[in-house]
């Protein structure tokens, strides 16, 4: 009998490639194995794909079938073999992206467990889950669902504090008593200790922890463990959506509207979305929660296609906070308002913790010469450099380039302004204000080390700190149950972004920052300044009405045909050469307008990206806009093809983009 195999490489390459399948192991070798194989001139590991009769004259034999059992497991490559085809990667960089280094270098080699010491965590929680009468309510609802099992995707709108993470744990307690294991999505892992110690106190041994903060030789022995069902439970960032468990029974997706989920390099997958894939593939449930849903995910709830769950109660019969906006004068150079000092101090006063937020690290964010108008900007980006003071740096914050600050300007010889300001300066003023409270930040540049955020949470436990300070960092996944007063500087600071989604992440970010307020016995107070009081983002945010916001959201995205009533392709070109890359663009338009499948979607530009420079190339961009993706993607497959085959110079990068999130 003659068998081939369809064999994918790591390389960025679109198609497989056969190869013969020898005698000896042709009663061993199944799809998802990994093999030795030359490739021109190299010897590759590569993954079978696919095997089938066939003629074999002329093709190269496989060297070796390298592991006993098939690492991918059948699902899991259906996923990959999706992915790749769905957001017109080749599947080659699919493979890259998501698999831990060492599997694609052949070792089979364990690494070695490091021995840490076993330190006693704060956060550790073993004491039986309690639920609501309100949470038992939505996890009967799923819990069907769960044993069928059944293709449902739920959408669990919760309030901040209502206790989605209670129904997420009783879920995955419901699936292990199934025997299947769980997969526990959160976009940003080094700050979530509470929930990992909540979840190893009642998952002893089970838990595997995935993000991109591991070593690749942790990844890989974590991702051994999913894949000898050591484990039966993975919380994670994106890339755990790929973890190789074969009885999976539950996929959660926290915080679905939260815009890390979608990976922005290589492959440019949208964890949300291939969670649903994926759920849809291996028939089991899907929960998205939130407490502010993407457009998209409340629209298909809204449509059915979701079943829509909400918890619109926080537990404890803690309250609502109250959100009082005010208004700022323009040409006003304080950061903080009268009655936010008050506030603030009234605070201090009765012993309870404050939190400042705004979204903007950095000390300064603009060095101006008042004489002659010249700006610091980096070298490699069109964008102004951020002042550092503390490290006595101005510091681009796209591609970290640093130079030393200069006090005059080289020509005018007369002292540089600093204007706009970042948490840095934030930090210096108040110190001035309250010189006794005991204040600290917490973004970026303070949260660089390990266990930063770790020793911060218990600081704020244990009252240790009077004001936090901090970016949207301090949004995300914590419970600072003492915090009373949140003061908002700039609520506006998203609307300005060139971006169709501004005001919808605007709306997200105030009603998060505004649930840190109160979360326990106190009900909270939120001051939000703003320039625009009038905007809707800004409006509904105050008075915390989703629905409200939905409503005039989507009304505008139906107007401009934006998601959810279409789908967008973001096309970016990218080069050394300023005036290669315009024409470059200009020619892939053009071609696409002449050659490609116009009848089935709009396109936009060329133009500029709104970060036209970036780490020292020119970025031009396309944007496509289709009613029907399915359609257009074989078409838009072949056209592209051609387009790098016969137009783009080597020099330039072709970016696509399906489902952009960030288009800057
Ligand atoms: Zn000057
Ligand atoms: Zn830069």
């Amino acid at each position: 009998m003659s068998l081939t195999a369809e064999i994918v490489v790591p390389l960025p390459l679109s198609q497989t490639y056969t190869y013969q399948v020898p005698e000896t192991i042709q009663a061993t070798l199944k799809p998802g194995h990994r093999v030795r194989v030359s490739f021109g001139h190299r010897r590759l590991i590569g993954w079978v794909v696919s095997l089938q009769k066939g003629d074999t004259k002329d093709l190269k034999s496989i060297e070796e079938q390298i592991d006993k059992e098939p690492l991918l497991i059948p699902s899991l490559l259906q996923l990959l073999v999706w992915s790749a085809d769905y957001y017109l990667t080749p599947i080659g960089e699919v493979l890259r992206a998501i698999l831990p280094a060492p599997l694609l270098q052949g070792s089979l080699r364990e690494p070695k467990p490091r021995h840490r010491k076993k330190q006693e965590d704060p956060f550790h929680r073993s004491e039986k889950l309690l639920l609501t009468s309100q949470q038992r309510e939505v996890l009967e609802k799923i819990s069907p669902s769960l044993l069928k099992p059944k293709k449902d995707v739920f959408l669990l709108h919760g309030v901040t504090g209502s206790g989605k993470t209670e129904v997420y744990t009783a879920l995955i307690a419901k699936a292990l008593s199934e025997n299947r294991e769980s997969l526990y999505l959160v976009p940003e892992i080094g700050l979530t200790p509470q929930l990992i110690g909540r979840l190893n106190g009642l998952f002893p041994n089970q838990i595997a922890l995935y993000h991109s903060r591991l070593s690749p030789a942790e990844r890989y022995s974590q991702w051994l463990k999913m894949k000898r069902r050591e484990v039966t439970i993975v919380l994670g960032t994106r890339s755990a959506l790929f973890a190789p468990f074969s009885n999976l029974g539950l996929i959660i997706v926290d915080e679905e509207h939260d815009g890390s989920y979608k990976q922005e390099e290589r492959f440019r997958y949208h964890a949300r979305d291939l969670a649903i894939v994926r759920g849809h593939q291996e028939n089991i449930p899907v929960v998205l929660g939130s407490a502010t849903p993407s457009l998209e995910s409340f629209y298909n709830a809204q449509r059915k296609k979701y079943i829509y769950l909400s918890l619109p109660e926080r537990v404890l019969g803690a309250l609502h906070s109250k959100v009082k906006l005010i208004q700022m004068g323009h040409h006003s150079d304080t950061f903080f308002s009268p009655p936010l000092i008050e506030a603030l101090e009234k605070n201090l006063k009765e012993k309870h913790q404050s939190l400042i937020f705004l979204n903007r690290r950095g000390f300064s964010t603009l060095s101006l010469c008042p004489a002659c108008g010249r700006r610091a900007l980096c070298p490699h980006c069109s964008i102004a450099l951020t002042l550092h003071k503390k490290m006595k740096i101005l510091k681009c914050h796209y591609c970290d380039h640093q130079q030393p600050i200069h006090t005059d300007c080289p020509d005018c010889h007369i002292p540089i302004q600093q204007l706009g300001f970042g948490t840095e300066r934030v930090e210096t003023e108040l110190k001035k204000i309250f010189p006794q409270a005991r204040i600290t930040r917490m973004d970026r540049d303070t949260m660089a080390k390990k266990d930063a955020a770790h020793t911060l949470l218990s600081q704020m436990k244990k009252k240790e700190i009077d004001i936090l300070i901090g970016t949207q960092m301090i949004a995300k996944g914590h419970d600072y149950p003492g915090i009373t007063l949140v003061g908002v500087l700039a609520s506006d600071l998203l609307l300005s972004l060139p971006d169709f989604r501004a005001a919808e992440h605007n709306f997200q970010m105030l009603m998060q920052v505004a649930g840190r307020a109160g979360r326990a016995q106190h009900s909270g107070s939120v001051l939000m300044q703003t320039f625009q009081p009038d905007h809707y983002s800004i409006r509904w945010a105050q008075d915390q009405n989703y629905l409200q916001f939905y409503q005039q959201e989507i009304a505008f995205r139906k107007e401009l045909n934006y998601p959810p009533f279409s789908r967008l392709i973001h096309l970016k070109i990218v080069g050394h050469e300023p005036s290669i890359v315009s024409k470059t663009a200009e020619q892939i338009a053009l071609h696409l307008r002449t050659h490609g499948p116009h009848h089935l979607m709009t396109l936009l530009g060329p133009a500029p990206c709104p970060l036209e420079k970036l780490r020292g190339q020119t970025r031009w961009q396309i944007l496509m806009k289709t009613q029907n993706y399915t359609q257009l993607k074989p078409l838009l497959k072949e056209t592209l093809a051609t387009l790098v085959a016969n137009t783009i110079p080597s020099k330039i990068k072709l970016i696509v983009d399906v489902d952009p999130i960030h288009m800057l």
